[in-house]
């Protein structure tokens, strides 16, 4: 068969972005909504998960929400089946949903260790899990992991976080070991570094900020929208044959020294 340019387009798909309420998972849903997907903005908080989503309707998106939290199995597990019987099939799963905490690896506190690890790791293996036993059923399903270029490099006072998406991006390919043979495609998207709140404290801070651009090839931070293409590629059908993969979006970052 010819390649199809419609094969990028998602009509007819429906996205769960996990932590989409802002920042990246927010922007994630506009593109894939853009993308012709209907999608399904996650957030802790059911105002804001109802506003979020009565936003994108008013742009133009076909937009529904799911209230859990990602560390939360019991939890989260009721909301996808409720929503799978209720509404409809999830097709798309983007596992969005991270957290940071800065400090010293030497001074770093236990309980930011877990609580990072459960909601960036844990996290990811209970939200997908959940999703993943539908997909099965029906033989189809995309999965997107939101790596980090820390899956990748170190840095100071970042290491949990580090280990945390260096583990999601092994989990991806192990996603794909298990879940391939079921018309599974799971694959990262590893952002560099872009203006959103996580990054807040580095985005104010000058001397950070002026390291960054000469460090990246692109020599300039990334725009949050600059994801959206990478997301409709790896949920598309258009990369069906890319599998456990995890693609840079980062402005040449991790292509040099
Ligand atoms: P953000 O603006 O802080 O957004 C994170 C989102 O995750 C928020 O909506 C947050 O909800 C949600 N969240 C946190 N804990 C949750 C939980 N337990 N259950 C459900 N949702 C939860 O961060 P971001 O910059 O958009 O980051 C999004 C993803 O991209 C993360 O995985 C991050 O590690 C990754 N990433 C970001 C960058 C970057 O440059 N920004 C670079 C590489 C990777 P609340 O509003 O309730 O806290």
């Amino acid at each position: 068969m010819p390649f199809d340019i419609n094969s990028f387009h998602l009509g007819g798909r429906r996205a769960l972005i996990t932590g989409s309420g802002k920042g990246i998972g927010l922007e994630l849903a506009r593109g894939l909504g853009a993308a012709g997907a209907s999608v399904v903005i996650n957030d802790r908080n059911r105002q804001k998960a109802q506003r979020v989503t009565d936003q994108l309707r008013e742009e133009g998106i076909h937009a529904e929400f799911a209230v859990f939290d990602v560390t939360d199995r019991a939890q989260l597990q009721q909301a996808i089946n409720d929503f799978e019987a209720d509404i409809g099939p999830i097709d798309i799963l983007v596992n969005n949903a991270g957290i940071q905490r800065r400090a010293p690896l030497e001074d770093y506190d236990a309980n930011d260790w877990h609580d990072l690890m459960r909601v960036n790791l844990d996290g990811v293996f209970h939200v997908s899990q959940a999703v993943a036993r539908h997909m099965i059923a029906r033989r189809r399903g995309k999965i997107i992991n939101i790596c980090s270029v820390q899956s990748q490099l170190g840095r100071p006072t970042i290491a949990p976080y580090a280990a945390s998406k260096g583990a999601v991006k092994m989990l991806t390919k192990g996603m794909c070991a298990d879940w391939a043979r079921y018309g599974i495609q799971a694959n990262g998207l590893a952002p560099g570094y872009f203006e959103t709140e996580m990054n807040r404290p580095l985005v104010d801070n000058q001397q950070f900020s002026e390291w960054l651009c000469k460090r990246t090839p692109a020599g300039r931070w990334g725009r949050v929208e600059e994801l959206c293409g990478t997301a409709v590629f790896l949920a598309s059908a258009a990369s069906d044959f890319i599998n456990g993969q995890t693609l840079f979006v980062d402005g040449g970052l991790t292509s040099v020294v």
